[in-house]
């Protein structure tokens, strides 16, 4: 399908505008352009939103920065009055429900797409993105991954968890996107890969890691310009390996369902986007050089479903210091909270394939609405435990046993072998200070790797 003119015009004015913003935006002008979109933002959502016109009922919208905060739980909880559409939580949850089951993402409910969210705070979670707002997101992302326009055009290959309407939608002379589900066996991405030759190379660090290898090996023969990193940290080592292998810079973005957070800079610096999202801070702990926090933010362009003194559950650090690129947009050093290992099953010839944390993610998801919380260890290669918190522990055993069957089904159908599945209930506390790994392997891979025995 192709893009309409107008929305290609809209995305490229993105483009110039975010650029412009980026380089030079600080100080006082920063914080009364924040002021400006937040006051709009806020009048829009107090207008159209039952529950926001309450929430800030005998508060001064000017002083947005000091209205009490809200977590996820909040939001869901009272959807049909937060969203600014009138769109009632239960046909919504049916339609995002059924298209990550069927894996088709097409269809919308008054025009506006409804996508399903994890995220990193265990709940399960709706989304309402407008035409507009997806554009928008296009563009910012586009800002970021493409060096700039040229006549002949761009390829993009992005590797994503669920397909949405907006790929398609993008194809256009000048701009070419070759959208992949992340979970196509991998031979199969590297054919399609190869015949595509994308410019832009974007996906999960473990994906573009697994690439790396297939690149080294001389299976995959493409040579773009860039490689992006989103939806999970990309640890040092892992970037100087790509970078090797792709003799490109690895860039990263960091974008979650609320919204699209940070991204790197031509320095490799990520930037917090302060043009796109306000970020408040709940300081954890600080010394000379950074801030550890928990960050509360407000999407300064959304509106269909507007993200205002938002609580998230990451642990961020943010540098003190500004970068030497001359943005003087923050600096994020880490994100703690987004953290997840790939766990690691045997395909039918005993061979060792990676399961991605989003795929343990999505199967936890589509399990029960029931489930409040979740942690699931691989301490062995045959056996996975799965922690449960519920909102009421009635029929526990019958869900256990139905998540067993899901896990099964699913691992099988990517052709591996399921381990042991041990569900319990009951989410053992954590150090609110500690990495938030909802999903995690604690066996060393080398020991797999060669073959040895694995024991906890
Ligand atoms: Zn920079």
């Amino acid at each position: 399908m192709s893009a309409r003119l107008s929305d290609v015009v809209r995305i490229a004015s993105c483009l110039t505008g975010a650029r412009l913003r980026f380089r030079l935006l600080r100080g006082r002008a920063l914080a009364a352009y924040q002021n400006a979109r937040a006051r709009r933002l806020l009048e829009f959502a107090v207008r159209h939103s039952p529950f926001h016109a309450q929430r800030f009922q005998g508060h001064d919208i000017n002083r947005w920065r000091q209205l009490p905060a809200i977590e996820k739980q909040d939001m869901m909880k009272n959807f049909s009055s937060y969203n600014t559409a009138g769109i009632p939580l239960e046909p919504a949850m049916k339609v995002a429900v059924e298209a990550e089951e069927s894996r088709v993402f097409t269809e919308t409910m008054s025009g506006l797409t409804v996508g399903l969210s994890s995220g990193t705070s265990g709940h399960r979670g709706i989304f309402l993105v407008s035409r507009l707002e997806q554009l928008r997101w296009a563009g910012e992302i586009l800002s970021r991954t493409l060096p700039g326009i040229r006549a002949k055009g761009w390829r993009v290959a992005m590797f994503m968890r669920s397909n949405s309407n907006l790929y398609a939608t993008l194809g256009s002379h000048w701009l070419r996107f070759q959208y992949f589900d992340l979970f196509t066996p991998l031979q199969e991405s590297v054919e399609k890969l190869n015949r595509f030759e994308p410019d832009v190379l974007v996906g999960p660090a473990s994906l573009l890691s697994l690439l790396r290898r297939e690149k080294t090996d001389g299976r995959l023969n493409i040579a773009p310009i860039r490689v992006i990193s989103v939806a999970e940290v990309l640890e040092p080592q892992d970037k100087e390996a790509l970078e090797g292998a792709f003799a490109v810079p690895v860039h990263q973005i960091y974008q979650c369902t609320e919204g699209l957070i940070a991204a790197c800079c031509e320095r490799g610096s990520l930037h917090i986007l302060e043009d796109v999202i306000a970020v408040d801070l709940e300081v954890l702990d600080q010394d000379e050089e950074s801030i550890r926090a928990v960050p509360v933010i407000t999407d300064l362009w959304r509106t269909t479903q507007p993200i205002i003194r938002y609580r998230m559950s990451d642990v961020i650090v943010v540098e003190k210091r500004p970068c030497g690129c001359g943005s003087a947009f923050r600096v994020l050093r880490a994100i703690e909270g987004r953290y997840d290992d790939v766990l690691f099953a045997r395909d039918a010839d005993g061979g060792l394939k990676p399961v991605f944390a989003d795929l343990v993610r999505r199967i936890l998801l589509l399990a029960s609405d029931r489930i409040t919380d979740y942690l699931v260890v691989q301490r062995t290669l045959s056996a996975w435990d799965v922690n449960l918190d519920l909102d009421s522990p009635e029929d526990f055993q019958m869900l256990a046993h139905s998540l067993e069957q899901r896990f099964q089904k699913t691992l099988a159908g990517y052709g591996l072998v399921a381990p042991e599945i041990n569900v319990a209930l009951g989410v053992p506390a954590r150090d609110p200070l500690a990495k938030k790994r909802r999903v995690r392997r604690t066996f060393p891979m080398n020991c797999v790797e060669k073959g040895d025995a694995v024991t906890a």
